[in-house]
């Protein structure tokens, strides 16, 4: 069933020019009186979607699977990936893409209904998602994007009376989903292994004219493409490490071709500095510590270059060496990017050699006292102590007067420096337990305004307003806490 266009849908197809192996068609599943819970006014209004009519009754009914928009073809993606090592076919299980919304600019959104109901790549599960976990990923994810960090969106999360067959029946819960794309590095596994060649070379084509249009006219196209989706990764996962992200489960198929962060499922926010943290339930081997996402990133870029040897050069050694050399690149790069934004932290405008140990034996310093990553570098940007008390430290203590040298040796004014230091030191994360707070009341209570409170003080964490400061309070002692791969 369509309905009249009242409100802005511009919906494009662009993905279905992909041969039919990448998709198959799906039709959400109904949902039981639906009711939007969480609606973001100011994405709709970057879509060019009406934010009145997107809440009305119709609108509704499409962000709860009940309809679809004007010249909606809905389908399920198909793709791979290596899940904590070990590669499997996937696919949509429960997702189904609305379509494109393009804007006047030309830029094309996936629109994308999350827990919308079963699809061919469905296998045993249900297709639906638990209202919790939607909620989750509204938060974290529109915290992702007030910190800077190029992440999917959410539009709105719907819940609904159908219950969900999880330990414990739950409330149902859709989350639209906003992504530049959804390509994925399992996206070109998928093709590599159940594609001709020829498959690999059209998807490639799709993404550098989708998301690298200035790359069409070079004469190495799918290298250059290559160097600029592992470009994309060397700054995504610098931006997760310098405000402590983890992001739980970056198996292959959650690592997105344009940069974006996807797929938050066991993500959290680190308290106390510790390169080692986990909180997901199922990475028992901490594959996906802290520490371990730049190495991550890598090793899920190897496998992306894999699926583009052919692409690279007809001989096979050849390409490898390339392949090889382009790699190389990632963790210097890496580095530059995650030192250059250290430095910011710090205040500090210049590069200089002995930036490295400056940084590196503050976060030892940090590891060792189980120190707070956050609030050490508010305590820095407000000259003030921290909760924790680490900043009372000897060792804090003689690590400051350095870093007080080094300041020194700019000579640049303290309001100039602090200014810096504010700009890239949020006054506020999703801590963990504020985080759970607001989700629990949202629901079990079915109160939303612990949640609509926690998400107004992260629109903009560098704004340090005194509201921000009440809910910035960390956690002692840092309890243990453990997400889980919720659906
Ligand atoms: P994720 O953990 O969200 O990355 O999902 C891994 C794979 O499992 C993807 O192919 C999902 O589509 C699929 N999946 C997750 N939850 C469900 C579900 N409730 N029903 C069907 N497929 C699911
Ligand atoms: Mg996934």
């Amino acid at each position: 069933m369509t309905q009249t266009n009242t409100i802005g849908w511009n919906l494009k197809n662009s993905y279905q020019s992909l041969p039919e192996l990448f998709y198959s068609d799906a039709e959400p599943t109904a949902s039981k009186n639906p009711e939007i819970v969480f609606f973001n006014r100011a994405l709709a209004r970057s879509l060019e979607l009406d934010d009145e009519a997107l809440q009305s009754e119709n609108g509704k009914d499409i962000l709860a699977g009940n309809t679809v928009p004007e010249r909606a073809k809905t389908i399920a993606q198909s793709y791979a990936g290596h899940q904590f090592g070990s590669f499997t076919r996937l696919g949509d299980g429960r997702a189904i893409l609305l379509g494109e919304q393009q804007t006047k600019d030309r830029a094309l959104y996936d629109i994308q209904l999350k827990g919308a109901g079963k699809t061919w790549y469905s296998r045993g599960g249900d297709g639906l998602a638990s209202i919790g976990p939607m909620l989750r990923e509204y938060v974290i994810s529109e915290a992702m994007h007030g910190l800077g960090i190029p992440t999917t969106r959410s539009l709105a999360v719907v819940k609904s009376d159908d219950m969900v067959v999880r330990e414990q029946p739950l409330k149902r819960g859709i989350l639209t989903r906003v992504a530049k794309s959804h390509l994925r590095v399992g996206t070109f596994q998928y093709a590599n292994v159940w594609g001709e060649e020829s498959d690999v070379q059209k998807l490639a084509d799709y993404a550098i004219e989708r998301h690298y249009p200035h790359l069409m006219a070079e004469s190495k196209p799918y290298e250059k493409f290559f160097e600029a989706v592992l470009e994309e990764q060397a700054q995504l996962i610098s931006s997760w490490q310098l405000v402590g992200f983890i992001h739980g489960v970056m198996n292959t198929d959650n690592m997105s071709i344009c940069g974006e962060t996807i797929d938050y499922g066991p993500c959290a926010f680190m308290n106390t500095f510790d390169l080692s943290t986990v909180f997901s339930s199922i990475d028992v081997q901490g594959r996906y510590k802290f520490g371990n996402q730049p190495a991550i990133a890598h090793w899920n870029l190897t496998r992306f270059a894999e699926t583009l040897l052919p692409l690279f050069d007809e001989n096979q050694e050849k390409a490898i060496d390339k392949a090889k050399n382009m790699l190389e690149e990632f963790f210097p790069r890496f580095n530059e990017l995650w030192l250059d934004g250290m430095r910011a932290k710090l205040g500090l405008f210049e590069s200089y050699k002995t930036d490295y140990s400056l940084v590196v034996d503050l976060l030892d310093a940090m590891q060792a006292q189980q120190a707070d990553y956050t609030d050490t570098f508010l305590a820095l940007t407000f000259d003030k102590e921290t909760e924790d008390t680490f900043t009372t430290t000897t060792e804090f203590k003689k690590w400051k007067q350095r870093w007080q040298e080094r300041l020194g040796q700019e000579g640049q004014s303290w309001s100039d420096v602090q200014d810096n230091m504010k700009q890239h030191n949020p006054a506020l994360i999703p801590r963990n337990h504020l985080v759970e707070d607001a989700l629990q009341a949202a629901v079990q209570e079915e109160d939303y305004q612990p949640m609509q409170k926690l998400m107004d003080a992260l629109e903009n964490p560098y704004a340090h307003s005194s509201s921000q400061e009440a809910l910035a309070q960390i956690p002692v002692p840092d309890t243990p806490y453990q997400t889980f791969c919720g659906t």
